[in-house]
C-alpha cells in the first residue's frame, strides 16, 4: 500500500456535522480517497468486514460504545489497519489511553483542517507500513532461522555419516594393508628360494647346463626379481599408505649419497649406452635425513630416467636451493610427459602408456611412493617436461629434518595417497 494509490477511509462519527467537517478538509487533502461513513461502533465493524481499508478516523464518543473499546476489539482480532482517533479539546488523557489500547495516532476536533488531517493520516499510514515491514522482516527472520537449523540438523547428521564411513574405509584401508602386507611377505619367502635356485642352476655346480636350460633359468630369474620387485613396491606402498612408516633423522653427506646411488645405477645406463653425469654443487654437503628413504627416492627417479629414455643423457644435479634447504634434480632427454598426464603421474597405478604394447615394464607405482617418501622428508617435489625432449623431476629437501612435527607430516604424507588405491 502506497499513498499514490487509492485511499480508502473509514469515518466513524455519529455527528453529521463532524463527518461533513473531516469530508470537507478532506477535500482540499493532497491525496485521491474514497469514503465510507459509519455512525457508531456496529457499523464500523461491519464496514470493516466487507472492505478492508487504509485508515480509520474514529470519534471517541460513540452511541454504542467508545474508541477505546472498539479498537481494543479491533486489535484483539487482529485488525492493525491504522486508527486515527479525534478526541474533544483538551482531552489529553483519553489520547494517552487510546494511544495505549493501539490507536496510530489522535487529532483533536477542533484542529481539523486539510492539511493536519493528510499529514496525521500520511503519517499513521506510514508508521502503519513500517510495522507491517517489521512484522514481515521479523516473520523472514524467522522463516531463515527455522531453515538454517535445519540445514544445520541436516549438515550434522552428513558430518555424522562421513565420519562413520571414514571409519569404516580406515577399518576397510587398514585390513587392506594388513593382507597386502601378509601376503608380500609369504610371497617373498618363496620368490626369493625360486630365485637362488636358479642362480644354482646358472651356476653350474650342479650339473653344466645347455644353453637353452641356461636361458630358461635365466628367465626365471629375471621374471622372479620383477616380481619381487613388484611386491617390495607394493609392501612399501601399503606401508606408506597405512602410515607404518618409520623415519629417521641423522647426518647424511648428501654428495656422497647421491654419487653412490647414481653409481649404483650407471650399468642400466650402460646397457642403454646413455650417459650418466652427476653434478654436486653443494658447498655444506652435511643434512640431516632419512638416507635409506632419500636413496630409494633417487633409485626410482633416476632409473625412471633412464627407462624412459632411448638416447642422449640424465643428468643429477645436486645444489642449494635456500639456506635451509636443498635441491636434487633429476634431467632426462627422454621420451618426456604431455601437460595433460603431468599431474596424473604421482598417482598409484598412473602409467602414461597403458596399452598392453607398452615398450616399458613397471607397476605405475613408483612415483607414488616417490612423491610419499618425499612428503615424509618435509621435502616436495615437481616436474618440468616437454613431450619429445625430456622431463626434470626436482625433489626439494629440508636440511634438517624435523621428527618433532614428524607425524603431522606423515599423515600429510598419507592423505597424498590417492584413494585410487584404496
Ligand atoms: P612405472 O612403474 O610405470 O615407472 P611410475 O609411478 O614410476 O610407474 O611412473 C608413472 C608414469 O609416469 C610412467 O609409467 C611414465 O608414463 C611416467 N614417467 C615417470 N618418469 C618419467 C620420465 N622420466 N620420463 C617420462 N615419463 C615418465
Amino acid at each position: 500500500m502506497s499513498l499514490e494509490t487509492h485511499l480508502n477511509l473509514l469515518i466513524v462519527d455519529d455527528d453529521d456535522v463532524d463527518r461533513m467537517a473531516v469530508r470537507r478538509a478532506l477535500k482540499n487533502a493532497d491525496f485521491p480517497f474514497r469514503i465510507t461513513e459509519a455512525c457508531d461502533c456496529s457499523s464500523a465493524t461491519e464496514a470493516l468486514e466487507q472492505q478492508t481499508f487504509h485508515c480509520m478516523l474514529l470519534d471517541y464518543l460513540l452511541p454504542d460504545g467508545n474508541a477505546l473499546s472498539l479498537i481494543q476489539t479491533l486489535r484483539k482480532e487482529g485488525q492493525n489497519l491504522p486508527i486515527v482517533v479525534l478526541t474533544g479539546q483538551g482531552d489529553e488523557q483519553v489520547a494517552v489511553e487510546v494511544m495505549k489500547a493501539g490507536a496510530s495516532d489522535y487529532l483533536a476536533k477542533a484542529k481539523v483542517s486539510p492539511t493536519q488531517l493528510s499529514k496525521i493520516i500520511q503519517g499513521a499510514i506510514r508508521l502503519y507500513e513500517a510495522e507491517i515491514q517489521v512484522v514481515q522482516t521479523n516473520r523472514l527472520l524467522r522463516e531463515t532461522n527455522e531453515r538454517l537449523k535445519v540445514k544445520t540438523r541436516q549438515l550434522e547428521q552428513q558430518r555424522q555419516q562421513i565420519h562413520s564411513q571414514n571409519l569404516q574405509l580406515m577399518k576397510a584401508s587398514q585390513l587392506k594393508s594388513q593382507f597386502l602386507a601378509t601376503m608380500s611377505h609369504e610371497i617373498r619367502t618363496p620368490m626369493n628360494a625360486i630365485m637362488g635356485f636358479s642362480q644354482i642352476l646358472m651356476q653350474g655346480n650342479k650339473g653344466k647346463l645347455t644353453d637353452s636350460q641356461h636361458s630358461m633359468a635365466q628367465r626365471i630369474f629375471d621374471n622372479s626379481s620383477n616380481l619381487l620387485g613388484l611386491l617390495n613396491k607394493l609392501l612399501d606402498f601399503s606401508k606408506l599408505e597405512s602410515g607404518r612408516s618409520e623415519v629417521m633423522s641423522a647426518p647424511v653427506n648428501v654428495a656422497k649419497l647421491v654419487l653412490a646411488t647414481t653409481e649404483e645405477l650407471r650399468s642400466l645406463a650402460d646397457q642403454k649406452h646413455l650417459k650418466l653425469i652427476t653434478k654436486i654443487q653443494l658447498e655444506d654437503k652435511k643434512i640431516e635425513t632419512d638416507a635409506d628413504r632419500l636413496r630409494q627416492i633417487l633409485v626410482n627417479l633416476v632409473s625412471n630416467a633412464i627407462k624412459f629414455t632411448e638416447s642422449g643423457q640424465i643428468e643429477v644435479q645436486l645444489s642449494e636451493e635456500t639456506e635451509d634447504r636443498v635441491a636434487i634434480a633429476i634431467q632426462d632427454t627422454g621420451i618426456g610427459i604431455a601437460p595433460q598426464h603431468r599431474d596424473h603421474i604421482f598417482e598409484a597405478f598412473c602409467q602414461v602408456d597403458q596399452t598392453t604394447t607398452r615398450q616399458q615394464a613397471g607397476t605405475g607405482l613408483g612415483l607414488a611412493i616417490t612423491r610419499s617418501l618425499v612428503e615424509l622428508l618435509q621435502g616436495e617435489i615437481q616436474v618440468e617436461s616437454t613431450l619429445g625432449s625430456g622431463s626434470t623431476f626436482l625433489v626439494i629437501l629440508p636440511r634438517y629434518l624435523d621428527l618433532a612435527t614428524d607425524q603431522d607430516f606423515k599423515e600429510a604424507a598419507v592423505s597424498a595417497i590417492p584413494s585410487s588405491f584404496i
